[in-house]
């Protein structure tokens, strides 16, 4: 990590790949991290990009927000804003973030920005759950819903084994099985009160016929994610990774041979899942 931060992209090599992108056809970019907003000279690269004409997507656990000035300035060039929001109070969220004071700021700050300067944007909430926090899902629910924060949408992730999570899956993994008795309240809740929620990492079979279309891998397209890459020699370069379907580290097991559902929509279970539980 320590070497990513002593050799950053710089906004020019990021505004290069955005031109080229942008002549090429691509009209989508999603930024996202680590934390995106605190990238010197993020609000610019916004600004760029709307001028490129890209609709706007970003993935932030907010820090920025809580500025009021970068609030109304970045809601002007946003077009869709995704938070992540793992807890429901003081206690769930320092679980899951670390910080002590993320549930204040949330509070007092990042929602009130957001909803007092939102203009026509499309707001997100992304809720990743792990071991701590999967069973108070609903809870997590009621305190977005509650909030000022405008959320149309929720993506529901499971932990994907994949960067510190995959160093640390022993502590954050846990059995979808006993997850899987939630998604009905969770569904209700959400149709409810207007939210659209998909779920991100569950095989199809899990949410089963009646639940099929609340599951993200069947919404999902074809994406090219550019990542700073650095070699065993330390030699810093782009990679540019195509990927046409969802199947990252996932794998079928036996009972997949004759599923209806293998391929499209569901591409597996997590390789590293089968480690600790089975399907
Ligand atoms: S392909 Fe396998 S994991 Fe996916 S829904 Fe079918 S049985 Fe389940």
């Amino acid at each position: 990590m320590n070497s990513y931060k002593n050799s950053p992209l710089s906004l020019i090599q990021i505004k290069t790949i955005l031109i080229d992108r942008r002549k090429k056809g691509f009209d989508h970019v999603h930024f996202t991290g680590g934390e995106p907003t605190i990238v010197p000279g993020f609000l610019d690269l916004l600004r760029f990009s709307k001028r490129l004409g890209y609709t706007v997507f970003i993935g932030t656990n907010g820090t920025m927000f809580s500025s009021e000035d970068f609030a109304q300035e970045a809601l002007g060039y946003i077009d869709e804003l995704s938070l992540s929001i793992h807890g429901y109070d003081a206690v769930t969220m320092q679980e899951q973030t670390g910080n002590k004071h993320h549930f204040s700021i949330l509070e007092t700050s990042i929602f009130k920005n957001i909803e007092k300067y939102q203009r026509n944007n499309f707001f997100f909430a992304n809720i990743v759950l792990n071991q701590k926090n999967y069973r108070h899902i609903i809870e997590i629910l009621k305190f977005i819903q509650g909030s000022e924060y405008p959320a149309k949408q929720v993506l529901i992730s499971v932990v994907a084994p994949e960067g510190l999570a995959e160093k640390s899956y022993s502590d954050v993994v846990f059995d979808l099985f006993d997850f899987q008795k939630y998604i009905p309240e969770v569904v209700e809740y959400c149709n409810t009160y207007g939210l659209t929620v998909r779920f991100f990492g569950l095989p199809t079979c899990l949410l089963g016929s009646e639940y099929l279309d609340y599951s993200n891998d069947s919404h999902w397209e074809e994406r090219h994610t550019i990542e700073r890459f650095i070699d065993t020699d330390g030699k810093i370069s782009l990679v540019d990774i195509f990927t046409p379907d969802n199947s990252r580290k996932r794998k079928y097991v036996e009972k997949c041979s004759s599923c209806i559902w293998k391929q499209k929509p569901c591409t597996g279970i997590f390789s590293k899942y089968l480690d600790y539980y089975s399907i």
